[in-house]
């Protein structure tokens, strides 16, 4: 039998694996600074937690849910974002209770599951980075949160970035803007692609996020959201705008970007990647926005009512960097290789290895019993800094010969000296 990794799926071999912990430490170090700490929930959710919240007509939910019964007949899917779980588990947890610290600040990082068509930077199981703040109605929020994720990527050595946002408006005013747009988009419908049509009654604003040509020049014309904003949503958004400019951030403001998660108003983000590379389009590799009203929605109490929170690919935080020319680093490499040239030795090897590792060294030893040569050659390969051979003659007179693979030296101490030899490497 032959078996293939099902469609939409990547193995994480080493030499790239490390790169990913690399891009998560990075993560972590730079959250902590801003006083975000990790959740981790499940991988799979009641389906409701995800439908009710995402929204039933968007994408995610009514197209690329991985959802089943499990044998005891509950609604299940597998997770295909963030956002809803952790404030589920915020709910549920209490952890508004007055010993949590406030605003909550959490990260999380995993895999998320999508039924997608799979093409470059998009796969059925791809991997998130993801923030939320819950409990701050500040504007400055906003703001922090887009500078913590800059900063990220900027950790990254992508720097090609461009920042855009815009603004819902309040739920209110989300919501007489949805009425503008079908007012506008009916007089078209027969123009409308199949999708567009679709969506004109349910969710009329994913419309303005066809990438359909035909949509494309109707959208061009379609009234801005951002006339519709009340006052107090206008507000907000003067507020958001000007505390980027007090961070000397540049940014721009897009009032067609309307994202396709039900659950946001007021601000919206993306940040896209402008690295050459990606020949010349623009390619998300993080967005977020505002969503006050999902921890009620979830039975949260009406004081922290208010979220704002973003999710990054890893895949594509590691394209962008790769399409800027970086090369993330890999994994450290050897600094002691055991040569062991004769079964007799093998336990003498495998001491001499433990005695390097708790040096802290990065240790392999040869398994094969070669010849010397060949396993000096291995030792090379691995760039190691130093072999340490074991013959014969070394198990009996408990000593060891220590070669410097960099100047050819070769040393010959006891076993008894080790320690001391290994911890000056
Ligand atoms: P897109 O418009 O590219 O489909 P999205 O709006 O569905 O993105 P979000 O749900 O906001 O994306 O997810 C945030 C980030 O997660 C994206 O910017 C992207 O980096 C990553 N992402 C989303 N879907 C996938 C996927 N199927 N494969 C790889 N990365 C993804
Ligand atoms: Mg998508």
């Amino acid at each position: 039998m032959h078996y293939q990794k099902p469609k939409g799926t990547i193995d994480i071999l080493p030499g790239q694996s490390e790169k990913w912990q690399y891009i998560e430490a990075a993560a972590r170090e730079v959250f902590q600074r801003y006083n975000f700490h990790e959740v981790r929930t499940p991988i799979f959710e009641h389906f409701e937690v995800i439908a009710r919240s995402v929204g039933e007509s968007t994408d995610i939910v009514s197209k690329e849910m991985y959802d089943f019964y499990d044998k005891g007949n509950r609604h299940i899917t597998l997770r295909p974002e963030g956002t809803a779980p952790l404030v589920r588990s915020y709910v549920e947890n209490k952890l508004y209770g007055p010993e949590h610290s406030h605003p909550f600040k959490a990260y999380y990082m995993g895999p998320m599951f999508r039924y997608e068509r799979p093409q470059a930077g998009r796969l059925r199981q791809f991997h998130q980075i993801g923030v939320e703040v819950i409990g701050s109605s500040n504007p400055a929020t906003d703001v922090e949160t887009m500078m913590m994720a800059l900063e990220f990527f900027n950790c990254l050595g992508v720097n090609e970035t461009k920042l855009v946002i815009n603004s819902l408006g309040t739920r209110e005013s989300r919501k007489k803007y949805r009425q503008t747009l079908i007012d506008y988009l009916t007089q078209f419908e027969e123009q409308l692609s199949e999708d567009s049509k679709r969506r004109l009654y349910q969710n009329p604003l994913r419309v303005l996020d066809s990438k359909d040509v035909r949509d494309q020049k109707i959208i061009t014309g379609a009234p801005s959201i951002l006339d519709s904003l009340d006052k107090e949503s206008s507000l907000f958004f003067e507020e958001v705008k000007q505390l980027l400019e007090v961070a000397n951030i540049s940014y721009s403001v897009d009032h067609r970007m309307v994202r396709g998660l039900d659950y946001y108003n007021h601000t919206v983000f993306e940040i896209m990647s402008e690295a050459a590379a990606f020949n010349g389009v623009l390619t998300t590799i993080c967005a977020g926005g505002r969503y006050d009203g999902l921890i009620s929605e979830f039975g949260g109490p009406a004081v922290v009512d208010t979220g704002f929170g973003f999710a990054l690919g890893i895949e594509r935080a590691l394209l962008a960097s790769e399409a800027e020319g970086r090369s993330i680093p890999g994994s450290r490499e050897i600094d002691v290789y055991v040569a062991c040239l004769a079964p007799s030795g093998n336990g003498y090897a495998q001491q001499v290895a433990q005695i390097a590792r708790k040096a802290k060294l990065i240790v392999e030893r040869d398994i094969s019993y070669q010849k010397i040569r060949n396993q000096l050659r291995k030792a090379n390969k691995l760039n190691a800094k130093i072999v340490a051979i074991i013959g014969e003659n070394e198990v009996n007179d408990a000593q060891v010969v220590l070669k410097d693979m960099h100047s050819g030296e070769e040393l010959r101490i006891p076993y008894t000296q080790l320690t001391a030899y290994f911890d000056n490497v």
